[in-house]
């Protein structure tokens, strides 16, 4: 499954990482709705938070393939963790590929960890029709002057840069532009943490930008060019949603077979129930049959070959399959599944996030269908 010796090892130690620092920190961290901010430095210390990106600018130049079988590892040991990465992941694109000569000097410290990044497309009034964004930015002087609330802002409370996709021109994708903020800004005030069915280490937050005035090199790309930015991000993003529910979904595949083969009615380990054994049989199956999806798209990508469809197909697929495990694990527990007690009752709360995060699944749909009646 890995291209080559040093993934292989990159694999080894994050699975070391997740072992030593984060699977049994998970439970309490969650419960507490408290954002590891300490775990996230280990990440990035551990050369994780800038995988994809190359070495020149700080990253560590592994193929999307191998990256997500990172993504696919933290999952399996905190979603959330996992989820952090591929959304910072997400926020360094902006300026890795679209930044100027200054604003690409924040690389190394954006992709060693040191800055933790937030990408802020989604408000208020509307996150799937993502064109029709509302917050605004004016040139006035040397500066732009940014009003408008972002809704469900991943990092929103602990960034240190902001990716604002923010209207300067018409109606419509051609009218949006992308902007960079520091945290701590004047005018850019986080809310309050959502409370969350599940992440709720990692709780979204609204941003409002009051007159938030940044100088006029803060334009990421060209004007006009925001949402073009905010798709190309996406795409890939998309991909590591699908390495993040892949992996939370072997977790529940493994801990639901190790408690099938220990738990014991009428006599017998439940796993020897036909019933439950294929269930237990279809639950492997769909997670298999999800990362083959994932990791043929992931070699697209990394061949340079079109592969945004199938992204879509990856997320939506594996997320519904994140969503169909997750709750099977909970009925392979039975009683003891609806408790606290065990990690499934929290998987399977974190499961449906993800059907929602990063373009809905009905979204995916649209992307998908779209392509085939395009041909
Ligand atoms: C925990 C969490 C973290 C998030 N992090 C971020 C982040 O870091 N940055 C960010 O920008 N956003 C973030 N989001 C926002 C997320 O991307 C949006 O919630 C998502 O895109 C859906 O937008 P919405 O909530 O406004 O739902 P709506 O767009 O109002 O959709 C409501 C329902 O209508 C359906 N729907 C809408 N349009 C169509 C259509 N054309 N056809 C069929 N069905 C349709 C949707 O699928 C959904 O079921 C996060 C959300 C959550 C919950």
């Amino acid at each position: 499954m890995l291209p080559t010796e040093e993934a292989h090892d990159l694999l080894a130690l994050t699975q070391e990482l997740c072992d030593r620092e984060l699977t049994g920190k998970a439970a309490a961290y969650e419960a507490r709705a408290e954002f590891p901010r300490e775990v996230i430095r280990t990440l990035g210390r551990s050369g994780l938070l800038g995988l994809p990106y190359p070495e020149e600018v700080g990253g560590a130049g592994q193929p999307y393939e191998v990256y997500l079988q990172v993504l696919e590892t933290l999952a399996g040991s905190w979603l959330a963790m996992a989820e952090a990465v591929s959304v910072h992941t997400l926020a360094c694109y902006p300026v890795f590929a679209h930044g100027s000569e200054r604003q690409r000097k924040s690389l190394p410290d954006m992709l060693g960890g040191e800055l933790l990044g937030a990408y802020c497309l989604s408000e208020p009034q509307g996150g799937s029709d993502a064109a029709a964004l509302t917050t605004k930015a004016v040139r006035d002087g040397d500066e732009w002057v940014v009003t408008g609330t972002k809704a469900w802002i991943t990092h929103g409370r602990d960034a240190d840069f902001y990716n604002i996709f923010c209207r300067t021109g018409e109606p419509g994708p051609r009218g949006i532009s992308c902007l960079i903020a520091d945290a701590g800004t004047p005018g850019l005030e986080p809310q309050k943490a959502e409370n969350v069915m599940g992440l709720r280490s990692s709780a979204p937050a609204q941003i409002v930008f009051d007159n938030c005035r940044l100088p006029s090199d803060r334009l990421v790309g060209a004007e006009g060019a925001g949402f073009t930015i905010a798709m190309e991000a996406l795409d890939a993003g998309r991909l590591g949603i699908a390495a993040c529910a892949v992996g939370l979904a072997q977790a529940a595949v493994d801990y639901a077979v190790a408690y099938a083969k220990e738990r014991e009615q009428f006599g017998r380990p439940i796993a020897e129930f036909q019933g439950l054994g294929f269930m237990l049989a279809d639950m492997a199956t769909q997670v298999s049959a999800a990362r083959a999806l994932l990791l043929s798209a992931a070699r697209l990508k990394d061949a340079g070959r079109p592969f945004s469809t199938e992204a879509a197909k990856a997320k939506l697929f594996a997320t519904d399959v994140a969503m169909r495990v997750t709750t099977d694990a909970v009925q392979v527990l039975g009683g003891a599944g609806y408790v606290s007690d065990h990690p499934v009752e929290r998987w399977f709360r974190e499961a449906k996030v993800l059907q929602i995060v990063e373009g809905t699944n009905q979204i995916q749909r649209m992307v998908i269908s779209r392509a085939l009646v395009k041909g």
